[in-house]
């Protein structure tokens, strides 16, 4: 069998192409960036033919590198940001739209409109998700109340739509318009239930169903379809795995067990919990619930999902904004040279508070100043700010799933700040680790298509390729942990309803 498995690795701003061995070992990589379009205040787009373009590049580029040919390569698994939409023309294969990226809130007041019919309740019951812009749905919505002639077209059936992994797929192959449960969840159009697109959900966003892909397992040895010869790769090769990129980390990360957590540290924080094949819906704390995985015909695994807005964005803002890092790994160093906080608190609800908060009105702060703080400790509860959030949301998932969290699998560029990681391990009273290969999101489609071709055997096996970088263990007495969540919460209650 050929040595290698190829992930495609599609990011909000660049792509990658990550080469893996058997072991699960990075053999070559390549990444290029793609622009953002902000073409009115909240809208945000990107060009599929520049995605797809770059795709190629890396594709070749990482290949060269690792000096190898499509037959090397077993299998092609796909990782995305996910909830991004594309429509494209069925027959020419153009995209009729910019694809309008999850960050988009052009479709705010559809949201609203639904929210007021008391439809989202239903939606919630359904999906596992709240009725918000941030998912695919209501940007179709948008397209076809704003651009009528593409309501015409869709209902003739002459257009495509899918998420960015399902626009990667038909382009790889000849036109194969698949996209897998994980990516399907986070549109609001699928039931959890039954892993399909849902009538009354089509019926309330107004999607023709004709135009969506089919829903396939995430990992799946009926192959999604193979290269093309004449696309990137010059070969054929089979492409059966695709993730979520969230999702994708979460596999990556082998969180295969109930109760398994892992948490991205990058501009944001996401946090998952494996909450086994049973779907649970949140009702008090906004937790959505998602689809995890699923490998071949076996049940699906769900997900608990909790976000962070700001989170190593916080530190890119003491940098770009108030100057005091040169840069982000700086922080980590100025942190450590103050014993504590000095007493000052930071909560960066710059644009509300997500998880378990969910407060719109909310805004930043900066609580407990005296002549007696300086730089350092500024920065210091900054990055404790990060932790004190997580903590939230782990909190809340502990609640809502019965279950204790005793390790926390972490990853993503914020998490290589080792002061940041045995904080997080002091204010959660848990052990925080971080694994050897930080690419967890390729690493997790990569796992995906290799299971599809027997590549890998099982998840054990894959469980097996877990290696440890760096471990944290809480330090900080029960004492002073209680007191610190509990300074935290009342920062939080100064930060509350500020913003009309
Ligand atoms: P994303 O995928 O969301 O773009 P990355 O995983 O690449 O994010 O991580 C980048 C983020 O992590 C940036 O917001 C940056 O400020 C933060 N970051 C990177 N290195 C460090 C560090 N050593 N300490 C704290 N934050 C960091």
């Amino acid at each position: 069998m050929s040595g290698f498995v190829g992930a495609i690795d599609a990011g909000t701003t660049s792509v990658r192409f990550v080469i893996f061995d058997h072991g699960g070992d990075v053999v070559a990589f390549a990444q290029k960036e793609h622009k953002q379009h902000y073409p009115q205040q909240g809208w945000v787009e990107h060009d599929p033919i520049e995605i797809w373009q770059n795709i190629c590049i890396v594709i070749k580029s990482a290949m060269e590198k690792a000096g190898v040919t499509a037959k090397d390569l077993a299998a092609i698994g796909v990782t995305n940001q996910r909830e991004t939409i594309v429509l494209w023309d069925k027959m020419t294969g153009v995209p009729v739209h910019p694809a309008i990226v999850w960050q988009d809130t052009r479709s705010d007041k559809i949201c609203s409109r639904i929210e007021s019919e008391g439809l989202h309740h239903k939606i919630k019951e359904k999906t596992g998700l709240p009725t918000r812009t941030y998912f695919s749905a209501s940007k179709l919505t948008w397209l076809f109340e704003n651009i009528p002639e593409l309501k015409v077209r869709a209902e003739k059936g002459e257009l495509l739509a899918g998420t960015i992994d399902s626009w990667l797929i038909w382009n790889l192959t000849e036109g194969k318009h698949i996209t897998d449960v994980t990516n399907a969840s986070r549109t609001l159009l699928m039931s959890l239930e039954s892993l399909k697109w849902d009538d009354e959900l089509l019926g309330i966003f107004k999607v023709p169903r004709q135009i969506l892909p089919e829903i396939r397992p995430s990992s799946d040895p009926q192959i999604y379809g193979m290269t093309k010869k004449s696309g990137p790769f010059a070969g054929e090769i089979p492409v059966c795995g695709d993730l979520g990129d969230q999702q994708a980390a979460l596999v990556g990360q082998t969180c295969f067990n109930v109760g398994d957590c892992k948490n991205t540290y990058g501009t944001g924080c996401f946090l998952l919990m494996n909450i086994g094949s049973h779907i649970k819906l949140d009702r008090t704390s906004g937790m959505l619930t998602t689809v995890a995985y699923q490998f071949a015909d076996n049940p699906p695994q769900f997900a608990f999902e909790g976000a962070v807005a700001f989170a190593g964005a916080a530190v890119q803002w003491l940098r770009d904004n108030m100057r005091l890092i040169k840069s982000a790994a700086e922080s980590e160093i100025l942190a450590q040279q103050v014993s504590d906080n000095g007493g000052s608190y930071f909560v960066p609800a710059f644009s509300g508070l997500f998880a378990p908060h969910w407060q719109s009105s909310a805004r930043g702060v900066w609580v407990g100043l005296t002549s007696y703080i300086k730089r350092e400790h500024l920065v210091r509860s900054v990055l404790e700010s990060i932790c004190f959030q997580t903590v939230d949301v782990v909190r809340a998932m502990e609640k809502e799933s019965h279950t204790d969290l005793s390790l926390l699998k972490v990853d993503g560029g914020a998490s290589a700040n080792n002061f940041l990681m045995q904080t997080q391990a002091d204010l959660l009273g848990s052990r925080v680790v971080r694994p050897k290969i930080l690419e967890t999101t390729s690493l997790g489609a990569a796992y995906a298509a290799g299971l599809a071709v027997g590549f890998w055997s099982n998840t054990d096996e894959l469980k097996k390729h877990w290696q440890e970088d760096a471990r944290f263990s809480p330090r900080i007495s029960e004492d002073t942990r209680n007191s610190m969540n509990s300074r935290w919460q009342i920062a939080i209650s100064k930060s509350l309803n500020w913003a009309d």
